[in-house]
């Protein structure tokens, strides 16, 4: 079994979602064997707010990581949130599989001294913008017309706040200018679930020209699965696609900066996916070793396990306090 560290997962969604609907034990029925059978380690689970939600984005916010808090709980044995570097080793030598908190999109925070008390929570991932606008920063904008810029004062205000707590900035779904701000900050950062724009044109994809200062960079990145992301003809995607997206950003930005991030929501019924939606690499997690297996074929199992773990924890072990 390849040990899997997935960078980005809406875990904290679907949780919260079918805990409102009166049930429990969430992560132990619904995640836990399937995780379990794909080798997954390490997740790192957003705070991910719809549009319907941003009313009240500080109430949803809490939400999400209360019903985490009730899940970890209830499954002690099974699950554990990753705050500091000892959890970080704890959890690899443990059975247990680890979490690791992150923003994607900061609406919940009214200013920047709120994210305090979810650093207090576990919060250690911090993604200004989910591609919409906010007062932080301009995410990519799915629609490729909006005027963009980059962070506000208020966004770095908030990057000087997050730099004090040890909060490290997640670039995927930032707007290219706000990534420019971002490397021009004197900062760790990730782009938790991004892939190469060269080979994938999209507004979520980074372009050649920030790869090459990027590899220069104290930066981790996690290729995606999702179907937009990994398509290169705009209409199919498989598991060529991936490890086409692999190979490149391996070749780009060096062995050891390159990691997983798989996005997989077709999973998730909160987002009332059907059997109709677009294919991602893989259908769940179950089936993450067969996607590591092809990889390994390709790479070698030296760099593969390095993509699969290490890379990510190596990066989380640097820079966890
Ligand atoms: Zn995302």
């Amino acid at each position: 079994m390849i040990p899997l560290f997935d960078a980005h997962f809406d875990l904290l969604s679907e949780i919260s979602f079918k805990r409102n609907q009166g049930k429990t034990h969430v992560f132990k029925e619904d995640f836990y064997p399937i995780l379990r059978d794909g080798g997954v380690k390490i997740l790192i689970a957003s705070i991910y707010l719809g549009d319907h939600q941003l009313k009240h984005p500080f109430y949803y916010a809490m939400e999400q990581i209360g019903c985490l808090h009730e899940e970890l709980r209830e499954s002690p044995e099974l699950i554990m949130l990753i705050r500091t570097k000892e959890d970080l080793v704890q959890c690899k030598a443990s059975d247990k599989i680890g979490i690791l908190l992150s923003f994607e999109g900061a609406e919940p925070l009214l200013k920047p001294r709120d994210l305090y008390v979810f650093h207090e929570l576990g919060v250690r991932l911090l993604g200004l913008s989910w591609s919409r606008r906010n007062i932080y920063a301009d995410g990519c904008d799915y629609s490729g017309d909006a005027k963009k810029g980059g962070l506000s004062s208020a966004g770095h205000e908030l990057m000087a706040y997050a730099k004090k707590l040890g909060i490290i900035a997640d670039v995927s779904h930032l707007s290219d200018e706000g990534l420019e701000d971002i490397m021009a900050l004197d900062v760790p950062f990730i782009a938790s679930h991004s892939n190469a724009h060269s080979l994938t044109p999209t507004p979520r994809s980074l372009k050649d020209k920030y790869l090459d200062v990027l590899k220069e960079k104290d930066f981790a990145l996690g290729v995606n699965g999702a179907h937009f992301i990994i398509t290169r003809d705009g209409k199919t995607s498989s598991a060529e696609d991936f490890k086409a997206h692999v190979a490149y950003l391996t070749e780009k930005l060096g062995e050891d900066k390159v990691g997983i991030g798989l996005d997989l929501c077709n999973c998730l019924s909160v987002f009332g996916r059907s059997d109709h939606s677009e294919p991602e690499v893989i259908s769940h997690h179950g089936e993450s070793q067969e996607l590591l297996k092809a990889l390994e074929d390709e790479l070698g199992p030296e760099i593969t396990k390095k993509i699969a773990f290490d890379n990510w924890y190596n990066f989380f072990y640097r820079h966890l306090s």
